[in-house]
């Protein structure tokens, strides 16, 4: 584990004002505990600012700026800007160029918060390093924003004046002022903080690999309920183009909550998205890599029947994952156009529905295989006895 930061190399302004407000908090918090008692309004109002700003930098900084995966109403966009330049992570800029940096060169030397540099290097170390300069050219989108630039170049200043004026607003409110500016402002941070900064320590080391075996980026739901719903690394490093991490309806996922609300208010459009048929033949593709690799380890008698069985049964649901996706867009397209006969589109209407059917049938007979096998696998290494397919 890599712990220590050259003097050479030290990153002064942030790592003094990250360093320096964990302090503050450990000294003023028990001193303010020990005179006074923080409203309870102040502090639910505190928690709910940390989400504020919070889903800014997700639904702002990471999916629209870095990742370009919808597009914003202007009015909505300088509200994210607001609430995530009060976030205190550097520019939409800095944070983008960072964040491309870290798709593109992911686990390697390039990544700027590289998991491989070790679990606290991921999750803050990495920010008392003096960063490389921005090279525009991967960043050249969203330079030419004006409001961006202007952000950049500010940024100092208005992190600072955003975060006065919540302080302010808050301490207005209850009449406390000292109490606004240790828990609206800093412990505040310290939780926003370190929730970010569990999505490159924690969502790369704890949790499953079910897009991307190579990948160290994991999904987990516990780390996505205190990510904002970024918990779904694995699924976002494949597909860092979609709007959303959790692509179930229960994945708690409240960025893409918000992007889809907006959209149906009319304030953010194109969300790109991955198609579902996409996202099955992935999970199919990789769980059978992720049992074929263990059957290639073990030495079973029965190795070489379950190879062919597991390759066999994955081709077969690949291919029936096809014609559904042929089916779906042929009739899709026949609804569009007046001219087809209604008997025709209703008859394919029924082919599809039996296709899903049929894949569903597929897939659950598939899992169990898979299940069998796994167990098979753990059954054979524990006791040495293989088990027939
Ligand atoms: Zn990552
Ligand atoms: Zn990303």
């Amino acid at each position: 584990m890599r712990l220590k930061v050259q003097r050479s190399n030290f990153n002064w302004g942030p790592g003094l004002f990250i360093l320096g407000y964990h302090l503050l908090l450990l000294i003023a918090i028990p001193l303010y505990l020990l005179h006074y008692t923080p409203s309870v309004g102040m502090l639910v109002l505190s928690a709910v600012l940390v989400y504020v700003t919070g889903m800014s930098v997700t639904a702002g900084y990471h999916r629209l700026y870095s990742h370009t995966t919808y597009k914003i109403n202007p009015v909505v966009e300088a509200i994210l800007l607001f609430f995530a330049t009060m976030a205190t992570q550097g520019s939409a800029l800095r944070w983008s160029f960072d964040h491309r940096h870290h798709h593109a060169f992911v686990d390697t030397d390039r990544d700027p918060y590289s998991i491989k540099k070790g679990f606290w290097y991921a999750h803050f170390l990495w920010l008392f390093e003096k960063p490389k300069d921005i090279d525009p050219k991967v960043i050249s989108d969203l330079m030419k924003k004006p409001l961006l630039r202007f952000q950049h170049k500010y940024y100092g200043l208005l992190m600072v004046v955003t975060n006065v004026i919540a302080t302010l607003v808050i301490g207005y409110c209850f009449h406390d002022y000292l109490g606004a500016f240790l828990f609206a402002w800093f412990v505040r941070l310290f939780f926003l903080h370190h929730f970010t900064w569990f999505i490159n320590s924690l969502a790369h080391t704890w949790g499953a690999r079910h897009y991307c075996q190579e990948l160290s980026a994991v999904d987990n739901y516990l780390i996505s309920l205190v990510t904002f719903g970024e918990g779904y690394h694995n699924y976002h490093h494949t597909f860092a183009y979609d709007y959303r991490n959790g692509i179930r309806w229960y994945h708690f996922d409240p960025t893409k909550w918000l992007i889809w609300s907006l959209s149906k208010l009319g304030l953010a459009h194109k969300l790109r998205k991955n198609p579902q048929y996409f996202i099955e033949e992935r999970l199919l593709v990789e769980k059978k890599n992720l049992v074929l690799g263990k059957i290639r380890l073990a030495s079973g008698e029965y190795q070489k029947t379950w190879e062919e069985k597991i390759v066999t049964l994955t081709e077969s649901a690949i291919e029936k994952i096809r014609q559904v996706k042929q089916l779906s867009e042929l009739y899709q397209s026949l609804k569009k156009t007046k001219e087809e006969k209604k008997e025709k589109v209703q008859e394919l209407y029924h082919q599809l529905q039996e296709a899903k059917k049929g894949l569903k049938e597929e897939v659950k007979h598939w899992r169990g295989i898979m299940e069998t096998c796994t167990a098979a696998l753990f059954h054979e290494s524990a006791q040495s006895a293989p088990r027939k397919p």
